[in-house]
């Protein structure tokens, strides 16, 4: 399809027939004055009364418990930087709509106005009694990390940023299966990251959590090495300065078992794949052009296990395949919060489910024939039915061991069935 035509479609899909992708419906009978008496005054001031008396019936009569906010100030949106909150609202509707056919989770998205650390908390505290949970999005580093930290500490609702902790979870996931498959352990490999923005970060910090050493991973940014001599780190990077002095990429990248892309387009060559050491994992990220070619990478040599941010390409690193169904089994447990545990428990479901022979109706949905565990599938695909019965349980179940779970699933046979209604 010719890039003209794309964006004309793209452009008629957004205005045709109602501008934008999402609206809000009733849930509740409104065809006679009974129902509108019940649905607005005199009967609306009951479930008002009980939730004055007990702020948490507000869940048993309102839609709090399945309602979260895509919130953003659309200052870093995809890659298309700081458009302002009106251009992102696309965006955000998008996400909205992913909530809703993924998870059933009804979205308000809310573009804020503002590039104030302050003022932006202020405005999500202030709007949060109306939400179950919180998906923060496309808010520029390094405000967005301290925008988190705060929300997350002052909140009792779960929020999460998932430019971040998305894409650290999808592509742990897919690392955790790749480094399988190369027969190789996590605490042994030798990290090269392109990158060091808010995903490179993330990802990073949740690598080493699941068994990295700091020690073996090196970090590059525009101006190269991350290094000792290096005076101008954010506080978030000054762990990954190193005391490796490679004078390029290319040099870093000799003998390395991953590479981790989340920088930009076309800066790794095929000698430098060739490089890597036997069966490199080169998870080349950067949207929409990746650090390397799809075909290029894998036409240098056959050893390679190969992920990237774009759907044209096996192993695709999505985050749909995480915040609808974190956010769904937080919601179900009303957790206070998205926590580490419950990211790791998102991880594990996901590494594994990959594992488990593909049903009949996700190779057919995806074109293939025989979808299987190995370097050409090494996660999940987002159409695959049997996300939403395997990682909400998980995260339910990991917030419930670890303390944030408000309202714990006892019957977990009865919500696995409710899942698939
Ligand atoms: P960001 O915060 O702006 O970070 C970009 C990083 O890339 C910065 O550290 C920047 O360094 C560095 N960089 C720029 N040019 C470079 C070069 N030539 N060599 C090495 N590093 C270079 O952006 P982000 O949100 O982390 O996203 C980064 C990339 O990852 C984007 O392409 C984004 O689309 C992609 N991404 C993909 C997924 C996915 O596939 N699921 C998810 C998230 C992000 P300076 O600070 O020196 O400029
Ligand atoms: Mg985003």
């Amino acid at each position: 399809m010719s890039k003209q035509r794309r964006r004309r479609e793209a452009l008629l899909y957004h205005a045709k027939p109602k501008p934008g992708k999402v609206e809000v419906v009733p849930t509740k009978k409104y065809a006679t004055q009974r129902d509108l008496s019940l649905a607005y005054s005199p009967g609306v001031a009951e479930p008002c009364l009980e939730i004055d008396k007990d702020v948490n019936n507000v869940y048993r009569y309102t839609n709090k418990g399945n309602l979260v906010a895509v919130i953003s100030n659309g200052t870093a949106v995809l890659g298309l930087g700081n458009i302002g909150p009106e251009a992102s609202k696309p965006v955000m509707e998008g996400k909205g709509l992913l909530f809703k056919i993924f998870a059933d989770i009804d979205v308000f998205d809310i573009e804020v106005n503002t590039e104030d650390i302050d003022a932006f908390v202020n405005t999500v505290k202030n709007i949060a009694p109306t939400f179950g949970g919180i998906n923060l999005e496309d808010i520029k580093a390094p405000e967005a990390f301290e925008i988190e930290r705060r929300l997350k500490e002052e909140l009792d609702i779960p929020v999460m940023h998932d430019d971040q902790h998305g894409t650290a979870i999808i592509s742990s996931a897919a690392l955790l299966n790749a480094l399988e498959i190369a027969n190789k352990k996590i605490e042994e490999v030798r990290f090269v990251v392109s990158g060091a923005g808010s995903a490179a970060i993330s990802c990073t910090n949740l690598y080493i959590a699941l068994g990295a050493k700091l020690e073996n991973i090196v970090m590059f940014d525009s101006e190269g090495l991350l290094s000792e001599d290096r005076d101008n780190l954010a506080p978030s990077q000054e762990k990954f300065r190193s005391t490796k002095n490679y004078k390029s990429l290319a040099e870093a990248m000799k003998g390395a078992d991953v590479f981790l892309g989340l920088s930009v387009g076309n800066i790794v060559t095929q000698e430098m794949v060739i490089s890597m050491a036997s069966n490199p994992i080169v998870f080349a990220m950067a949207n929409p052009e990746p650090e390397i070619d799809y075909n290029l990478a894998c036409a240098s040599r056959d050893d390679i296990i190969m992920a990237t941010g774009r759907s044209d390409h096996p192993n695709q690193v999505n985050n749909v395949l995480g915040f609808p169904f974190i956010f769904r089994g937080a919601l179900d447990v009303r957790a206070t919060k998205i926590n580490e545990a419950m990211k790791m428990a998102a991880v594990k479901a996901l590494a594994n489910l990959a594992k488990e022979p593909v049903p009949e109706q996700v190779n057919i949905a995806y074109g293939e024939t025989r979808l299987n565990f190995g370097k050409d599938y090494i996660i999940p695909k987002p159409f695959d039915p049997r996300l939403i019965g395997t990682v909400p349980p998980a995260v339910a179940k990991a917030a419930m061991d670890s303390g944030v779970a408000t309202e714990p699933i006892l019957d977990w046979d009865k919500y696995e069935d409710e899942l698939f209604e």
